[in-house]
């Protein structure tokens, strides 16, 4: 990353790289600003300088809980500049996950906000009085501004670090050697926590190689170049939003547009007035544009494509979309472990297939069977991946790096799915939650979707339930549109309506009417806690 920084101010110095997008009426940041690739350099050169005087040394940890900014955006690069390997905290971690994850990361440094303060500082001190072995500092940075705030108001919040980070450091940083630190590409630069959606969230090492298999990757499949500009409506905290929206157009030398947090009100707005080229989304945003006005009388034109990744994206809203805005998507999958994506839909419209996650992208795919044998086309089985962009190992985690693998050393995705003839790869759902009623395999996202086609359902999850006489029976839970509503279907009309959309077999057994449905940090639907028995 260092390497390619230096490579970009060097290239396209006076450029904006960052960008950052108004948020009228919430107080946030004001349109206009820019970060030059060349500020960027010097940016991340005196963090550098920063971070050692404060006794960080190329291999900690330092954290980062702030949302979607320019400082945030110029924090994560500096540190990871700085040979650090840099730890994004998710704004939406309930206290119990946070200090799971805090601690586990052994992290040296919390760089926090005015919003995030509450919620970490008490786990910090905690932390420190049961004696962690490495005491954790908490940087307390300038709300974000126009500009990042000035180089030396970090520094400041370095010197209100506890002593123990100070003293570190010796008084006399390095200066000259600072800039030769070494950086190889297999260093680690990234350590960002999966999403928790099958169980608690497991730390993923990433390199430098990685990340910029992926920025590179993702550059050459959307055919990205420095005069592309994308929206960062996804959180930096996430692999998706880091790698695709940010590290990627440090590649291509394209520029990002920074918004606070993904808003209805504000999107298309944004996107016009900034001459987007791309935009990145999740299933959950294209539900809320769907719901969202039209966005009259403002200009896309110059808005090429949109990309959806995260979760699987059900093909009455792609096509909606399409017909809706005018505008492509481009479906793709990825993971944390991955560094974002490994499927990708074609660039060309036309050979894109809705409902498919694409082809393989940066890397190798393939099917495989309980035995570990690769499937014919068409054939079920488990997912698995090989590519520059793949991870080594969770950290602290042998256990679960030595599962996540194959003896052969391909990464087990846990996700079902096959490959078409045409070496299209679809995915049904995870191995995790595969309902396995009388011997045969029940994907539930299937039974989700058929009720979501139900005009009164809102939302939906289907999972498996211990069966005396078929192992398992299906569940479906099940949110209404209008709960209390004249017109809000029973639980018979929805059992009526899956026997029609699905036959007898898949039918729910049960459907128990819920008001929402557990949903971890990433906005995923935790589908295993519905029947998980309750804590305590
Ligand atoms: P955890 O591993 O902690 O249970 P998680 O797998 O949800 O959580 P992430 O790394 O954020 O954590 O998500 C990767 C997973 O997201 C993939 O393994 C896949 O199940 C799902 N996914 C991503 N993109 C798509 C897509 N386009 N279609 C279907 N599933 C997708
Ligand atoms: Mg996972």
């Amino acid at each position: 990353v260092r390497a390619l920084i230096d490579a970009r101010a060097t290239e396209y110095s006076d450029k904006p790289f960052l960008l950052s997008a108004s948020e009228d009426g919430d107080g946030g940041t004001e349109a206009g600003s820019a970060v030059t690739f060349g500020m960027l350099r010097e940016r991340c050169r005196a963090l550098e300088v920063s971070f050692r005087r404060a006794g960080l040394q190329p291999g900690d940890v330092v954290s980062v809980f702030m949302g979607n900014g320019m400082q945030t955006a110029t924090l994560l690069l500096g540190a990871m500049y700085s040979g650090l390997i840099v730890h994004p905290l998710n704004l939406l971690c309930q206290s119990s996950q946070l200090r799971y994850i805090v601690e586990h990361s052994d992290t040296r440094m919390v760089f926090l906000c005015d919003e995030t303060f509450d919620a970490i500082a008490p786990i910090c001190a905690e932390l420190q009085d049961q004696g962690a072995t490495r005491a954790v500092a908490l940087v307390r940075t300038a709300p974000d501004a126009i500009e990042m705030p000035a180089l030396p108001e970090l520094e400041l919040a370095f010197r209100e670090a506890p002593a123990a980070i100070r003293a570190g450091a010796g008084d006399e940083a390095d200066t000259a050697s600072v800039s030769n630190a070494p950086c190889e590409a297999t260093d680690i630069a990234l350590l960002m926590y999966t999403s928790g959606t099958t169980g608690a969230p497991k730390g993923v090492l990433l390199s430098h190689r990685n990340l910029l298999a992926n920025a590179r990757n993702i550059s050459v499949e959307h055919r990205l170049g420095p005069d592309d500009r994308v929206l960062a409506s996804l959180p930096l905290y996430h692999i998706n939003g880091l790698v695709v929206t940010l590290l990627a157009p440090l590649y291509h030398g394209g520029s990002v547009v920074m918004t606070p947090r993904f808003s209805a009100r504000t999107f298309w707005r944004d996107v016009a007035g900034f001459g987007c080229t791309w935009i990145n989304v999740v299933p959950t945003i294209v539900a809320y544009l769907l719901n969202g006005d039209a966005p009259r009388g403002f200009d896309l034109s110059a808005l090429k494509f949109c990309r959806s990744a995260s979760a699987a994206l059900p093909g009455d809203h792609h096509r909606a979309f399409e017909a809706r805005f005018g505008i492509g998507i481009v479906e793709t999958m990825g993971m944390t472990e991955t560094a974002a994506p490994v499927f990708s839909n074609p660039y060309e419209p036309a050979r894109r297939r809705i409902g498919s996650v694409g082809l393989p992208s940066g890397g190798e795919a393939k099917v495989i069977d309980r035995e570990g044998r690769e499937c014919v086309a068409n054939e079920p089985g488990e997912i698995v991946l090989r590519g520059d962009q793949v991870m080594r190992s969770y950290y602290k985690r042998p256990e679960e790096t030595a599962k996540a693998f194959t003896a052969d050393g391909w990464l087990r995705t846990g996700d079902l799915g096959y490959r078409d003839d045409d070496g299209y790869f679809y995915i049904n759902g995870r191995s995790k939650e595969l309902i396995i009623k009388g011997g045969e395999n029940i994907a539930p996202r299937e039974i989700d979707e058929a009720l979501l086609r139900h005009p009164g359902v809102l939302d939906a999850a289907a999972v498996g339930v211990p069966d005396p006489a078929y192992g398992q029976e299906i569940v479906a839970f099940v949110v209404l549109r209008e709960a209390n509503g004249a017109g809000a279907p029973g639980p018979d009309e929805l059992r009526a309506h899956c026997l029609r959309e699905l036959g007898r077999y898949k039918t729910p057994k049960e459907i128990r009417f819920v008001s929402e449905l557990p949903r971890g940090p990433s906005g995923k639907v935790q589908r295993l806690k519905l029947i998980a028995p309750a804590p305590g």
